[in-house]
């Protein structure tokens, strides 16, 4: 008797105790933040074979940004399976206004609309744990690739940094690294994957969703059957985040920008800190990987009409 009764005092203090260390340390009590990075671009996007679907004003488009919306839920679902408190969606393509939020997650934060400093790296930043690029495409020149392009198909040929030709991945991937954020997941065709795996490595999941015959058609996965692996690639990629290591180029950068015609580069080489290299190509260094994206970002959009 006495001595269960004295277990009961025991107990009735720790209780207290407990209590009252769960104010004096509140961040104790939370979960700690596990931030995800979502970059959705379309031409990689489960069922896209063609620029009607993803370009507005189309009969098509409709369809192609719901199924962007699938894909990138996909993804967000994978992520919030694999411990995420936070997802944010950075929509990467053309206008950057294709996901309807209405279509979107109801965990996720949408980033909508265009230009960003960051283009379709905006919102990154060092408090995220890892990067997923959803829907991309393989770099401009790339055979069987579903709508292969580098930033702007009627201005960019290639874009070399430290003289390595680098797709749209590889630049974004560098983005994340400046920040030491490693991205662990590339969506697309077969060829953006065979290119995420050159680029970042054997440890990148890569999720292909479709096989292309050319530029314009490719073999589909079947959409049920794409999403859910996402999904799966995802949870697998995040769950295994230990290994993953943050792509980063050695400075200082030298940016090659090779244009589709001089008439193009004519115009970039007016500045002079531009370098002209030939006749459809300008070059410029940075010490900073951030400052020198920007600079080759306003030259593509800069550059006149071919
Ligand atoms: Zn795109």
């Amino acid at each position: 008797m006495k001595k269960s009764h004295i277990r009961i005092v025991t107990l009735g203090a720790l209780a207290a105790f407990a209590f009252a260390f769960s104010f004096l340390l509140p961040a104790a009590q939370e979960k700690p933040k596990l931030k995800f990075f979502i970059s959705v671009d379309m031409e990689g996007i489960s069922g896209i074979v063609h620029g009607d679907q993803t370009t507005p004003g189309t009969a098509e488009y409709a369809a192609g940004r719901k199924w962007m919306a699938q894909d990138v839920n996909a993804a967000v679902e994978g992520a919030l399976e694999a411990g995420a408190t936070e997802v944010v969606v950075n929509d990467s393509h053309g206008s950057m206004r294709n996901i309807d939020p209405d279509d979107l997650h109801p965990r996720a934060i949408l980033i909508s609309g265009s230009p960003k400093p960051l283009s379709m790296m905006q919102g990154i930043d060092a408090s995220f744990a890892a990067c997923l690029l959803i829907g991309y495409h393989a770099k401009a020149g790339t055979e069987d690739a579903i709508l292969d392009h580098t930033i702007s198909s009627s201005v960019v040929r290639a874009v070399r940094v430290n003289g390595a030709e680098l797709p749209e991945l590889g630049l974004n991937a560098a983005i994340a690294g400046y920040y030491g954020v490693p991205v662990v997941l590339v969506s697309g065709d077969t060829a953006v994957c065979r290119q995420a795996g050159e680029i970042l490595g054997k440890d990148v999941v890569t999720v292909a969703v479709k096989e292309a015959y050319g530029r314009l058609a490719a073999k589909l996965v079947p959409m049920g059957e794409a999403r859910r692996m996402i999904k799966a690639g995802v949870k697998d990629a995040l769950t295994k985040l230990g290994r993953a290591k943050p792509f980063k180029i050695a400075p200082p950068y030298n940016f090659e920008l090779g244009y589709h015609v001089s008439a193009q580069a004519d115009m970039a080489a007016m500045l002079t800190e531009v370098k002209r290299v030939d006749a459809r190509t300008v070059a410029f260094t940075a010490d900073d990987f951030i400052l020198g994206f920007r600079k080759l970002r306003a030259l593509i959009a800069l550059a006149p009409a071919r």
